[in-house]
């Protein structure tokens, strides 16, 4: 394996970059720099500390509670967070926290600070869930974790959805990300239940940029639609076409990029970091790639056996570990780097301080089984089942992380 360098990697991207028609509100659309920025993190630390003091009361509690979340944040983010995006009024820092200022935030807050205190019951700890609202897909992607469940019968329909999110909201859920399948073949439904969802929950959509057209951002944004992510597992056409197995994907997705960011909504890119990825030296011109675009985030995701690559050897190597970590703390935190997406790998903090998923969230699939996260499936339930049930309540049951163990 060759020697990692970001400054060399930099060095070798020599692929013609991408031509992007740049059509987008900054105002509306901006990374928060210079004086804005400390004043809006001494806002956003004043007001986790006046949650903290009318939540707990008590002042050695407060403080203790206080300092060990913040705490909790430098370990999930290696150091301090630097970056913050200005997005219609609201400031967002990282793709799974809802933006602030705004009563979601708080919310989150308020149950960060609970769990610190004294831990909450099983049931009750639940603040974000992905949900899975069709199995239909025109990609047959690589890595695909919904492999097993695509293209048969669609197990919910749209009233049915919606009852999942009252479910769900009743828990305590304040972001919601619609994943599928790929969401955006039941586009009006999806509006629809993001309409009944937004009041007491931000929501994204998760998308390989399949059907998001202008048109439909912009009337996802109508709904109350938060954020979008984009699945991009390649700077080179070809090659993501290739991954996603679709002749034209690439171009689509890139319009809709372009579209979420002109509709007003935090934007992101995904991508699966394989072996071949890494060892190519794509990390780098990825992220020239994604700059350009002008997203908030990049999540990296690493491969893992569920799905198609059940039985296949795709497990990052530690070194490949090593060069994604290295490559979050510093594209997060070198200045030379200031000017780029803000990277999300949980990964990070997984092998550090265990994972987030199953303690805080849970994904409900595209048949209805709720596990951990979607790469963990744990199928604890179904939550069809709880849909046809006299009360409708969850079950007490916790979704472990089976890999990393829970963050409690
Ligand atoms: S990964 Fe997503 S887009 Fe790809 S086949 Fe699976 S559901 Fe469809």
């Amino acid at each position: 394996m060759q020697t990692f360098s970001l400054t060399a990697v930099h060095h070798e991207y020599k692929k013609a970059p991408i031509v992007i028609k740049k059509d987008v509100d900054a105002s509306n659309n901006a990374k928060v720099k210079g004086m804005e920025r400390s004043i809006i993190w001494l806002a956003i630390k004043l007001r986790i500390f006046f949650i903290a003091c009318i939540t707990l009361k008590k002042p050695v509690l407060i403080w203790r509670t206080y300092k060990a979340m913040l705490e909790l944040r430098r370990k999930t983010w290696g150091i301090a967070i630097n970056k913050i995006y200005r997005v219609h009024g609201r400031y967002y820092f990282n793709l799974y926290t809802p933006g602030w200022p705004s009563a979601a935030y708080d919310s989150l807050i308020k149950n960060e600070l609970l769990r610190h205190a004294k831990p909450l019951s099983a049931t009750d700890k639940l603040t974000f869930i992905f949900l899975a609202v069709t199995r239909k897909c025109p990609m047959r992607c690589e890595h695909c974790f919904e492999w097993d469940n695509l293209n048969k019968k669609e197990t919910f329909t749209q009233h049915e959805l919606k009852e999942i999110v009252d479910i769900y909201q009743q828990q305590g859920v304040l972001q919601i990300h619609f994943s599928g399948g790929e969401p955006l073949v039941r586009v009006h439904d999806l509006i629809e239940v993001i309409k009944h969802a937004k009041n007491k929950s931000e929501c994204y959509v998760v998308t390989s940029g399949f059907n998001l057209t202008a048109t439909n951002a912009a009337l996802l944004k109508e709904a109350g639609c938060k954020g979008i992510i984009v699945s991009i597992d390649h700077y080179i056409p070809e090659l993501h076409n290739g991954f996603r197995n679709h002749a034209d994907i690439f171009f689509k997705a890139v319009e809709g990029v372009q579209a979420s960011l002109k509709a007003g909504m935090v934007t992101a890119l995904s991508v699966c970091v394989t072996k071949a990825f890494i060892n190519g030296g794509h990390l780098i011109p990825y992220f020239e790639f994604a700059k350009t675009l002008g997203v908030h985030f990049v999540q990296l995701l690493e491969p893992k056996n569920v799905g198609h690559y059940a039985d296949k050897d795709v497990l990052l190597e530690e070194e490949h570990v090593q060069q994604l970590e290295t490559f979050f703390k510093i594209v997060n935190h070198d200045a030379t780097y200031k000017d780029y997406p803000t990277v999300m790998y949980h990964g990070y903090h997984q092998r550090r301080i265990g994972c987030y998923s199953g303690s805080r969230s849970v994904y409900i699939d595209s048949a209805g089984d709720v596990h951990a996260c979607p790469f963990c499936h744990t199928a604890s339930y179904n939550i069809a089942t709880v849909l046809k049930s006299a009360k409708k309540e969850i079950p007490v049951k916790e979704n472990l992380c089976p890999r990393y163990g829970n963050i409690v």
